[in-house]
């Protein structure tokens, strides 16, 4: 049977082959445990994990010993919010007040439930139609207490990308630890954590065409107020922060991931949005029940999300067989209910129940996108 075309690249990315090449010899002859000083295994090991720690350092703009390695953006995300949250509770006085989004993605919400449950005055925030939390708004909800915001810096639904920097430097301006998710947005926008005043940030391997399992959390160390306490304990690797031994063939292909997202930054991303456009462009034209959500403009350069009106759902499900797309994030399309981001921008249930995710990648070819717009547009012949 013929698999179906990819589409679905903001769920998880192919392993790009280039990736693949440097990884394998850490599954084979270079083996060695980088905390083995004593012989050239280690030292071999050690090396490899010292240049990929410097790939991912460049591609965020960050000092390369603040980048730290994790199993992914999940993990990322609970070790700088439950990490910098522990903290404050058990060093401060004032009870801290924590802002994120309603449209933050589960691992970031649910570590705030946590975060409540220890006793921090949590407050989750609305965003506009579009699913951005405006600064004016943060403006509004900040208090004396405020010490912590995470915000993604770009929706995995409907690709939203929120004004990251200004978010970042109004944060630093008054002294508010800042976090941002951006598993989705590394490699896709610039991001340089020093000009945006970054404080912390989440990135995975496997939204960037690296390996499962493996990502990094960049922590400004530099920044006095940033005091993370670890989830774990063990053998003191990543200084204590995140031990166990590293994920070495992991770890050298989120490096050449990274590498590879800096170097073909422009070309890819140009390439991409043009398919985006396209693909956009002919179904709002084609189909009058189509609806974009999301920004029109500040969107990833490889997502769509559309919702469609008065589409049956069994309808849904049989035309677009042989399309690998989403019908809300992979971690909840198991789930019958709705989508939380499509309500988050205030979209009714039936409509939010009728949306579509299309994830372009780096594999993605027009014939791709032109099937697809086809596949949408055959959608409505039979009603
Ligand atoms: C995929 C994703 C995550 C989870 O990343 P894992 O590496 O799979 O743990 C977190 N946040 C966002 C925005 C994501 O897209």
């Amino acid at each position: 049977m013929k698999k179906p075309i990819y589409l679905d690249n903001n769920a998880t990315t192919r392993l790009d082959p280039l990736v693949f090449e440097k990884m394998k010899p850490f599954f084979e002859e270079e083996y060695g445990n980088p905390a083995s000083q004593s012989h050239c295994y280690g030292w071999e090991a050690e090396m490899a994990v010292k240049t990929a720690r410097k790939q991912v350092a460049e591609l965020i703009g960050a000092d390369t010993q603040h980048v730290f390695w994790t199993s992914g953006a999940t993990e990322s995300n609970n070790l700088a919010i439950l990490g910098i949250v522990k903290n404050l509770i058990y060093s401060r006085k004032k009870t801290p007040h924590i802002i994120t989004a309603a449209t933050e993605h589960k691992a970031v919400l649910d570590v705030f439930k946590f975060c409540e449950q220890l006793g921090a005055e949590v407050t989750i925030a609305t965003v506009n139609e579009f699913g951005q939390l405006e600064l004016s708004h943060l403006k509004q909800l900040k208090k004396e207490n405020t010490a912590f915001i995470s915000l993604m810096a770009a929706n995995n639904e409907i690709g939203t990308l929120n004004d990251i920097e200004s978010i970042g430097k109004w944060c630093r301006e008054n002294k508010i630890i800042f976090h941002t998710d951006a598993a989705q947005a590394t490699g896709k926008i610039n991001l340089d954590v020093k000009k945006m005043g970054i404080d912390l940030l989440s990135l995975s391997g496997h939204k960037m065409y690296g390996p499962k399992g493996i990502g990094a959390l960049y922590v400004n160390l530099d920044n006095p107020d940033v005091k993370l306490s670890p989830l774990m304990f063990g053998g003191g690797q990543e200084g204590g922060l995140r031990p166990g031994t590293l994920n070495v063939p992991g770890i050298v292909g989120l490096g050449e991931a990274a590498h590879l997202a800096l170097k073909n930054f422009e070309q890819e991303n140009e390439k991409s949005k043009k398919l985006r456009d396209f693909l956009i462009h002919e179904v709002l034209t084609h189909i009058p029940q189509a609806k974009l959500n999301g920004h029109p403009s500040e969107r990833l350069s490889n997502n769509v999300n559309f919702s469609f009106k008065d589409l049956p759902a069994d309808l849904f499900a049989l035309g677009l067989s042989g399309l690998a797309v989403s019908s809300g994030s992979a971690c909840s399309s198991k789930s019958a209910g709705s989508s939380y981001v499509l309500k988050a921008i205030g979209l009714e249930d039936s409509l939010a129940k009728s949306s579509l995710r299309i994830g372009l990648g780096r594999f993605t070819q027009k014939e791709d996108i032109e099937l697809c717009c086809s596949k949408i547009k055959g959608l409505f012949n039979h009603i």
